[in-house]
């Protein structure tokens, strides 16, 4: 028997907003899709067969065994492995045709030996750190840094790239700005030593929509892609770029009961009943990615209304408060993100309960459920 909770991926959906993206930013401009991190939880195999059959052409992995995964399943085009080379996997990016982002001399080195053994050449991406803080090659080493890679003759530099910190900080535009700038003035300084035609990008899903002066030659969009705006409150982003939601996570109820006035319900009885209370028992906690940090804030859908979860959430139960909702019987479809009837609750909702950003709920829903694919016409 199939595991009680699954996510729900319309294929559809992914594939237009994929088309959204590229028909936003244009034919001239390249579109990396980024599908780490299992498609951000959409998985990484169905995610990426639907973008490639919609015309996308480079793929963005966080490490080596994604790039290989997605080899292996016939993507054809770029794999830009983001988190770049390590030893351990030269080997398999020559052999796969890799494409690693690079920063650290060391392993280009031995990427390079190896290749020139290989009777290989290999491109990688130059990634300069503009002001993250985070992978990339300081400005000031950068000219230092190009030229010792003209010295390795097995690799040669495919692109150049960098990542803004606060593209998605409205307040900071004028300084995505200025990183922008400067990120075009150290491509200005590079180019001269590495004399070739490299692919220049920097834009994530953020500033592909609020900076055109952003998308050079690529722009890599992750989240929308996914079908959420970087910034849920900025309506400037609904209005330039459609794009829709395509996980939803379901459940089923397994035990409906009634519990009188002062009952408590599950450990550490956070939750005592006020009222003589209906309770739905559903099959879902925080192995699930349900999160603990859920309990007191969640509601879930069923019959196509908001019930809340009472109690502290459980590692595979839950429970909801369906005295609302007397129609209520064991087997009905529990919805804990996406639509029923004409009620909705979006990963962002769920995480302004978590205090996070929406890219985790949906890494974390769908690294913990099966994933269950869907083709139907989206009618919503
Ligand atoms: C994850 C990632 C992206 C995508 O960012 P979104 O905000 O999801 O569009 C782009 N570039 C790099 C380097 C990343 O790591």
């Amino acid at each position: 028997m199939l595991p009680f909770n699954r996510v729900e991926i319309n294929l559809d959906i992914l594939r237009t907003n994929y088309v959204n993206i590229q028909r936003l930013v244009g034919s001239m401009v390249q579109v990396m899709v980024v599908v780490k991190s299992d498609a951000y939880g959409h998985g990484l195999l169905p995610a990426s067969k639907v973008f490639h059959e919609a015309g996308a052409r480079t793929f963005g992995v966080h490490e080596i065994g994604e790039g290989v995964a997605l080899r292996k399943s016939g993507i054809i085009g770029n794999i830009v492995v983001l988190s770049g080379a390590v030893i351990e996997g030269l080997a398999e990016i020559i052999h796969y045709q890799l494409t690693p982002v690079a920063f650290d001399l060391t392993v280009l080195q031995e990427l390079s030996d190896l290749a020139i053994k290989s009777g290989a050449k290999v491109g990688v991406h130059l990634k300069v750190d503009i002001g993250m803080g985070r992978l990339g090659i300081m400005p000031d080493e950068m000219i230092s840094f190009v030229h010792a890679m003209q010295q390795m003759k097995g690799i040669y530099t495919a692109g150049f790239f960098s990542h803004f910190p606060l593209a998605d900080t409205v307040v900071a535009h004028h300084i995505t700005l200025q990183q922008c700038e400067r990120f075009a003035t150290i491509l200005r300084q590079a180019d001269d030593s590495m004399r070739g035609k490299q692919i220049i990008h920097i834009a994530n899903s953020a500033a592909l929509i609020r900076l055109p002066t952003t998308h050079f030659d690529m722009v890599r969009p992750g989240i929308t892609l996914y079908g959420y705006y970087p910034d849920a409150d900025d309506p400037v982003l609904h209005n330039k770029l459609q794009i829709k939601p395509a996980m939803s996570f379901k459940s089923k109820v397994i035990q409906v009961k009634n519990l009188p006035v002062g009952h408590g319900i599950s450990y550490g009885h956070k939750f005592v009943t006020t009222r003589p209370t209906r309770v739905a028992v559903l099959p879902v906690g925080y192995n699930d990615g349900y999160s603990r940090s859920l309990t007191g804030k969640a509601m879930v859908l069923i019959k196509g209304r908001r019930a809340p979860v009472v109690g502290t959430i459980c590692m595979n139960l839950c429970m909801a408060d369906i005295t609302d909702l007397p129609e209520v019987k064991v087997g009905d479809e529990v919805v804990m993100m996406g639509t029923q009837g004409d009620s909705v609750i979006t990963a962002d909702e769920i995480a302004g309960w978590l205090d996070t950003i929406s890219y985790e709920v949906l890494c974390m829903f769908g690294r913990a459920n099966r994933q269950e694919y869907h083709v139907l016409e989206d009618r919503g």
